[in-house]
């Protein structure tokens, strides 16, 4: 196995390329990161942020649209955050998660 970096702007996750495999190897991480559906496709990310200084509170929502983002709320801890971000998650695609 041998890893790459996506091909999406601004995204850096390695991109696991497995040998055997046919057709063309994946130059993007997830199928989010292609151009074709990076622009049009709305999600919703939970991740440390990189401001935070206040331990264990320091975890922000975004929405997101391609390279655009929006900060919906920051300061949450990490169950907030993942909590919040689930729940919009539904309300974007209406269907539960879990
Ligand atoms: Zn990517």
């Amino acid at each position: 196995m041998s890893a790459a970096v996506c091909a999406a702007p601004g995204c850096d996750n390695a991109v696991v390329r497995r040998p055997g495999r046919r057709g063309r190897p994946p130059i993007y991480c997830s199928p989010g990161c292609r151009p074709s559906r990076r622009r049009s496709v709305l999600g919703v990310e939970a991740e440390p942020s990189e401001a935070g200084d206040v331990a264990g509170r320091d975890w922000e929502v975004r929405l997101r649209r391609g390279p655009r983002a929006v900060v919906v709320q920051r300061g949450l801890g990490r169950f907030s955050a993942t909590a919040l971000a689930a729940d919009i998650q539904t309300l974007l695609t209406g269907k539960a998660t879990s």
